[in-house]
């Protein structure tokens, strides 16, 4: 199943999203997403493109994992981490497919890094990597772990730098079907600025698994139903300028587009 949501007259809904034709409409609203027989349809079905749409994600927190491709690591000039490495990004800094990255001025370097988001599905305290981890997903997303480079580096903590309003675009849409197998074995995540390809990884090439970041994060953080880990973005970071589009996609569940604009004084 694949769901998004979306502004109606001012106030957010879920919409349960289905192919037609080649095309991904909204033909169902859902009263939530965790309960699969509240469909109730749509008088007409909505172009997903037409939509209002907003992140289709209400977590109570945003982890994100930094360099977790090699490839990545070394082209900021890092070495591989020996554990993983946890950032927070706030609820505050999400934003839904096609809305508008706002650059702060404080910033000189504001980068753009594709990556996979998981939603989680269950309570998870002290997982441990034998378990089976499928039951702690609840779907798969696209998200764009927007990035002040600068400020990354003169602040040392990450919180200002990842954490502006509008730092986390996510979605178009929530993919339930796709397997944590599917993780391992190796999804695409592709970025393209203003059409052209810039990020080309695979999740195949985590340096962490799924299975084994989601043990190191809850050895010390209860994670919740609907809570987003973003998993780290492969090599092509890169800055952003005003009116630049970006356009990140992980293969089988969906492309997310943003355009960025300088803040208005
Ligand atoms: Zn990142």
């Amino acid at each position: 199943m694949k769901y998004c949501r979306m502004e109606v007259d001012g106030r957010p809904e879920w919409g349960l999203v289905e192919e037609r034709a080649g095309a991904l409409w909204i033909t169902s609203r859902l009263s939530s997403p965790w309960e699969t027989g509240s469909a109730e349809p749509l008088g007409e079905p909505l172009l997903l493109s037409q939509a209002r749409l907003l992140a289709p994600v209400t977590p109570s927190k945003i982890l994100c994992v930094g360099r977790n491709y090699r490839d990545h690591a070394k082209e900021l000039g890092n070495e591989v981490p020996a554990e993983p490495l946890l950032f927070f990004k706030p609820p505050s800094s999400l934003l839904g497919d096609g809305g508008v990255v706002r650059m702060p001025r404080v910033s000189e370097r504001i980068d753009y890094e594709g990556e996979l988001a998981v939603v989680i599905g269950r309570r998870l305290r002290n997982f441990t990597a034998d378990q089976d981890v499928s039951t702690c997903i609840h779907g798969l997303t696209v998200a764009n772990d927007v990035t002040a480079r600068d400020l990354q580096k003169k602040d040392g903590q990450w919180t200002r730098a990842k954490g502006f309003d509008t730092f986390c675009p996510v979605g178009p849409v929530v993919d339930t079907s796709v397997t944590a197998d599917a993780i391992a074995a190796g999804l695409l995540v592709e970025t393209r600025l203003n059409s052209e390809l810039r990020q080309h990884g695979s999740t195949a090439d985590f340096i962490f698994s799924l299975p084994q970041l989601l043990a190191y994060i809850t050895a010390a953080i209860t994670l919740e139903p609907g809570d987003l880990l973003l998993t780290g973005t492969p090599a092509g970071v890169g800055p952003v300028s005003a009116g630049d589009i970006v356009e990140v996609t992980v293969a089988g569940v969906g492309t997310l587009r943003n355009t960025f604009t300088a803040e208005e004084n």
